[in-house]
C-alpha cells in the first residue's frame, strides 16, 4: 500500500507520521525541535524524522509517494519556499522546504503554511470531509486562519490570505503582536483570554482561578475553571466566542463556505466557546453555514500535511 509523509514542523516540537490515502496514521515520529542551535541543525533533526519515517514503511512494505510540510510564516506553495519566517524560527527565511526534502529522500515535496495544511486536513480527512468550501481556524497562543476553496487553499496574490487573526473587530481595542490595534486574536487567542482573567482578579471578581498564582494563569486553567462551573471563566470564554462569531460571520458573508471548522488548543473548551460562535453567525451571516470543532485535533498538523501530499498529487495525475 501506499504512503505520504506528513511533517509538521513547530519552533518547538516537530512531528512526522506516514499517513495512507484515507488520512489514518500508519507510523509517527515526534522531537523538540532545538531552534537554539540554528537552523542547519533543525534541517538535520527533520531529515533524520522524516528518514526514521522511511525505514519503518520500508519496514511495513509501504512505498512513500510524497512528502508535504507544514510551517510556520508565509510560504511559497509552487516553490516551497519560505517567504516570511515566523518569529519562532527566525533563520528560515529564503530556504525551500521543497528543495530540502527532494534532493534528500528523491521523492516529490510541498510545502505550505502550517494552518493551510490543517486546513486542508479538515477538508480532506477532518470533520468537513466532502466538502470543497472550507475556512479552518485555529485558536491558540495565535489565531491563524486557512482557506479552502473549490478543493483547494487560497492563498492570494503574495500568499498571506486566511490572516483571520489579524481581522480587526474593536478599532480601539487591546494592541495586537502585529502593532495593530483590536485584532481578533488580541480579544480571543489563549493569552489574550488568560489576561482577560488576570485583569479581572486584579478588581477583585470571585473566582476559582484566584487560588491559583496570578502569572501562571493560562487559558487551559480558564477553560477547566468554566467546565466546573466558573462564571468568570463561563463569561471570558463566551465573550472570546463572541468575537470569534463576529469575525466568522464577516467571512461567511464574505465567502460563503460550506462550513467553517474551529481548532486549536483554544477550541478544546468546546461548547462553552462554540455557542457564542454560532449565536453571532445566526445573528450576522447573510447565508449561515455550520460551525464544527476541528476533527484532527492534536495531529491537525500532520495530517493536513499528508493532505497537502495526496491533493498535490491527485493535480498531477
Ligand atoms: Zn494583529
Amino acid at each position: 500500500m501506499e504512503v505520504v509523509v506528513g511533517v509538521d514542523l513547530g519552533g518547538t516540537k516537530i512531528s512526522a507520521a506516514l499517513v495512507d490515502e484515507s488520512g489514518n496514521i500508519v507510523a509517527d515520529v515526534r522531537c523538540h525541535t532545538q531552534v537554539e542551535k540554528g537552523r542547519e541543525f533543525v534541517i538535520e533533526q527533520l531529515t533524520k524524522t522524516v528518514g526514521e519515517l522511511f525505514e519503518r514503511a520500508e519496514g511495513l512494505g509501504k512505498r512513500v509517494l510524497a512528502i508535504g510540510i507544514g510551517s510556520p510564516g508565509i510560504i511559497d506553495p509552487d516553490s516551497g519556499v519560505v517567504v516570511k519566517a515566523a518569529v519562532n524560527l527566525p533563520q528560515w527565511e529564503g530556504i525551500s522546504l521543497k528543495r530540502i526534502f527532494e534532493e534528500r529522500f528523491n521523492v516529490v515535496a510541498f510545502a505550505d503554511n502550517d494552518v493551510n495544511v490543517m486546513a486542508l486536513g479538515e477538508s480532506l480527512f477532518g470533520v468537513a470531509k466532502g466538502l470543497k468550501n472550507v475556512i479552518f481556524i485555529a485558536i491558540g497562543t495565535g489565531i491563524g486562519g486557512g482557506i479552502v476553496v473549490d478543493g483547494k487553499l487560497y492563498h492570494g496574490s503574495t500568499f498571506t490570505a486566511g490572516e483571520i487573526g489579524h481581522m480587526t473587530i474593536l478599532p480601539e481595542g487591546p494592541k495586537c503582536a502585529c502593532g495593530n490595534y483590536g485584532c481578533l486574536e488580541a480579544l480571543a487567542s489563549g493569552p489574550s483570554i488568560a489576561r482577560r482573567a488576570k485583569e479581572y482578579i486584579a478588581k477583585g471578581v470571585a473566582t476559582s482561578l484566584s487560588e491559583l498564582v496570578d502569572d501562571e494563569i493560562t487559558c487551559e486553567h480558564v477553560a477547566k475553571a468554566a467546565s466546573k462551573g466558573d462564571a468568570l471563566c463561563r463569561r471570558l470564554l463566551e465573550e472570546a466566542g463572541r468575537y470569534i462569531g463576529v469575525a466568522v460571520a464577516s467571512l461567511m458573508n464574505v465567502l460563503n463556505p460550506d462550513c467553517v471548522v474551529i481548532g486549536g488548543g483554544v477550541a478544546q473548551a468546546g461548547e462553552i466557546l462554540l455557542t457564542p460562535i454560532r449565536h453571532e453567525v445566526a445573528l450576522r451571516a447573510i447565508s449561515p453555514a455550520p460551525v464544527l470543532q476541528s476533527l484532527l485535533r492534536e495531529n491537525a498538523g500532520e495530517i493536513g500535511a499528508a493532505a497537502l501530499a495526496f491533493s498535490k498529487l491527485a493535480e498531477k495525475d
